[in-house]
C-alpha cells in the first residue's frame, strides 16, 4: 500500500473538498520551480515574493549546515552565530566555488550550488534579451567590475605568456579603469582621444556620420599606432574599450577595434561597465563578437541589474576564434578558493522577481527615459543660455555646458581660484546640488594634473582629454530612473545655477 500524501493527511482533519483548492495552489507554485529546473531560463512573468522564498528556502535546505541531525566535525561547516546573519542570507552559508573552480559544485551544499547555477543560467538568458544576442557564455564574479577586469587580465596573460605586458587603452578618467590594468602588474599604453568638431577641422579622413559635434572619441587608428609603439602585437596582452562612459566621451567603436583586433591577432577586452542596459551599446559587442575579435566583455551587476555591489559579468559570445582559448572559462577555473555567493543570491533573486516581462519593461523604460531627460535637459539649457553637449552616439549620458558660470577675467583655462568670494561657481554647483540631494551628476571644470603612477600623468583629469574646454555638467538615464527624479533634478539645477549667475554679475548692466 501507498504511504498517504500530505494532502490526503491534511483532508482527515478539515473536509477534503477545502483541502483540495489549497493543493492545487500549492501545486501551482511547485510547477514554476519545475519549470524554472527545466528551461533553466527567465520566467515569462515575475515571480511573487512566496515564490522566491518557497525556492530560496528549500535550496537552503539542501546544505549540511541546515539538515537536521546534521553533525559536522570539519573546519568549514558553515556554522553562523547571528540569528540576523542567518536571516540575511537566508541560511545560505558555503559560499560558491571549491579549490577547482567557481563554478564547481560543493559537496556539502547542493542548494548553494544551485543557487550558483541558476545565477548564471538567468544571467546569460538576461544578457541575452537585453541584446547581447548572440552570448554563448556568461560568469557571474563575486566582486565588483575593476577587480573582474584585473581577473581577466589576470587569465589573458596566462594564456599570452609574460611579454605582453601592454595593456593599449583609450582614456577613460575613471581611475578604476587605469587600477585594474597596473594592478594586474600590466602596462597602460594611453590612447588620447580627439574631439570631434576638432577633429572635423584638423581636415583629417573622417568616415563617421555625424562630425560636427562635442564627442571625444579614438579612432581605430590610434589604437593601430599604440599597437606599434608597444612594440607590436606580441607585447600586447589586449586592448581594452570601453562602451558606457560619461559625455561627451563617445563609446568606443568597438565593431572597428574588434575587427582590428582579429587582423592584428591581439585579444579585445571590452568594459561594458553598465552597458547591458543600453540596446544600442548591446547591439554594438553583439556585432563586435561576430565581425571580428572580442575575447571577454565585462559588466557590473549593481548598474545594470538593481541589486547591490558587489558582482560583475564576464561573458564572451558569437563565433568565437579559432584556436582561442575560452577567456570566460579560464576565469572561473584560475580563481583561487571558495567566494561569497551572495551576489548569486542577490541576482537570482532579482531576475525571479523581475521576470522576462519585467527586465524588458525595465530596459525600455530606460530608453524612454534618456529622451525625457534630454528633452527637459534641453529647454533648462536654453533656458539658461546654455546648451546640450553634441554627443549623439553616448545612449546613456548626457552634457550641458555651463558656460555662465566662467568668471570672465579667467577665461577658458584659467587659473586664479577663489578670487572672489565663495570659490570657483563650476565647482561650486557640484557641491550646492550635493547639499541639495542631487547626486550622480558630475561637474567637470578645469581638471588638475594627476599622476597615476606606471609613468601615467594625466592632465585635465576628469574630462578625458588634456585640452580644456568650456566646463559641463553631466547626468546619466539609467536603470530605474524615474520621470518625477529628472523634473525635481532640472528643476534644482536650474535654481541653484539662477542662485549663481545672480551672486557672479550683480554689478553688471545689460549693454
Ligand atoms: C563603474 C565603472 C567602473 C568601476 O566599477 P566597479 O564596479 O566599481 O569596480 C569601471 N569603469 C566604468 C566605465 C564604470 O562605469
Amino acid at each position: 500500500m501507498d504511504q498517504p500524501s500530505t494532502l490526503q493527511l491534511a483532508g482527515g482533519l478539515i473536509s477534503g473538498k477545502y483541502v483540495a483548492p489549497g493543493g492545487e495552489a500549492l501545486t501551482r507554485r511547485t510547477n514554476q520551480i519545475k519549470a524554472l529546473l527545466s528551461s533553466r531560463r527567465l520566467p515569462e512573468k515575475g515571480w511573487d515574493e512566496r515564490s522566491i522564498r518557497m525556492l530560496i528556502d528549500d535550496l537552503a535546505a539542501m546544505d549540511a549546515n541546515n539538515f537536521l541531525g546534521q553533525v559536522g566535525l570539519g573546519e568549514r561547516e558553515g556554522r553562523l552565530a547571528c540569528p540576523l546573519v542567518i536571516n540575511r542570507h537566508y541560511g545560505f552559508a558555503h559560499g560558491i566555488g571549491r579549490s577547482g573552480s567557481l563554478t564547481a559544485d560543493q559537496p556539502k551544499a547542493a542548494g548553494s550550488s544551485l543557487v550558483c547555477r541558476l545565477a548564471n543560467l538567468l544571467v546569460l538568458d538576461a544578457l541575452v534579451t537585453a541584446g547581447l544576442k548572440s552570448t554563448t557564455s556568461a560568469l557571474l564574479l563575486p566582486m565588483a567590475t575593476g577587480l573582474a577586469l584585473q581577473q581577466v587580465f589576470l587569465a589573458l596573460r596566462d594564456i599570452r605568456g609574460p611579454e605582453a605586458e601592454y595593456v593599449v587603452w583609450p582614456r577613460v578618467d575613471q581611475k578604476t579603469c587605469f587600477k585594474c590594468i597596473t594592478s594586474a602588474g600590466l602596462k597602460p599604453l594611453v590612447v588620447n582621444l580627439q574631439c570631434g568638431s576638432r577633429h572635423n577641422r584638423a581636415g583629417q579622413d573622417n568616415h563617421d556620420d555625424d562630425d560636427d559635434n562635442d564627442e571625444l572619441r579614438v579612432t581605430p587608428a590610434g589604437i593601430e599606432a599604440a599597437i606599434e609603439r608597444a612594440g607590436g602585437a606580441s607585447r600586447v596582452l589586449c586592448v581594452f574599450t570601453t562602451t558606457s562612459c560619461f559625455a561627451p566621451r563617445a563609446p568606443d567603436p568597438v565593431d572597428k577595434i574588434a575587427r582590428l583586433c582579429g587582423t592584428l591577432g591581439v585579444p579585445h577586452v571590452i568594459n561594458n561597465a553598465y552597458g547591458v542596459q543600453s540596446r544600442q551599446l548591446c547591439r554594438a559587442i553583439d556585432r563586435s563578437w561576430t565581425v571580428g575579435r572580442v575575447d571577454a566583455v565585462v559588466q557590473s551587476t549593481d548598474k545594470n541589474f538593481m541589486v547591490p555591489v558587489g558582482g560583475a559579468i564576464v561573458c564572451s559570445g558569437g563565433k568565437g576564434y579559432v584556436g582561442q582559448v575560452d577567456v570566460v572559462h579560464k576565469v572561473s577555473e584560475r580563481f583561487p578558493g571558495r567566494a561569497s555567493g551572495s551576489n548569486h543570491l542577490d541576482i537570482l533573486m532579482t531576475l525571479l522577481w523581475m521576470g522576462k516581462q519585467g527586465w524588458i519593461e525595465r530596459l525600455e523604460k530606460r530608453e524612454k527615459m534618456m529622451g525625457y531627460l534630454t528633452q527637459k535637459l534641453t529647454l533648462c539649457a536654453e533656458r539658461l543660455g546654455e546648451r546640450i553637449l553634441k554627443t549623439p552616439s553616448n545612449p546613456i549620458s548626457l552634457g550641458m555646458t555651463l558656460a555662465s558660470l566662467v568668471r570672465p577675467e579667467e577665461g577658458e583655462g584659467g587659473r586664479d581660484k577663489g578670487r572672489r568670494r565663495g570659490g570657483d561657481p563650476v565647482t561650486m554647483l557640484g557641491s550646492m546640488l550635493f547639499r541639495r540631494n542631487v547626486s550622480g551628476t558630475r561637474v567637470v571644470g578645469r581638471g588638475g594634473t594627476i599622476n597615476l603612477g606606471a609613468e601615467c600623468v594625466f592632465e585635465n583629469y576628469g574630462a578625458h582629454i588634456d585640452e580644456r574646454g568650456i566646463p559641463y555638467l553631466t547626468a546619466a538615464a539609467a536603470l530605474g530612473l524615474e520621470e518625477e527624479e529628472v523634473d525635481v533634478f532640472v528643476e534644482r539645477l536650474e535654481k541653484t545655477f539662477r542662485k549663481l549667475t545672480r551672486f557672479e554679475r550683480p554689478a553688471v548692466p545689460d549693454s
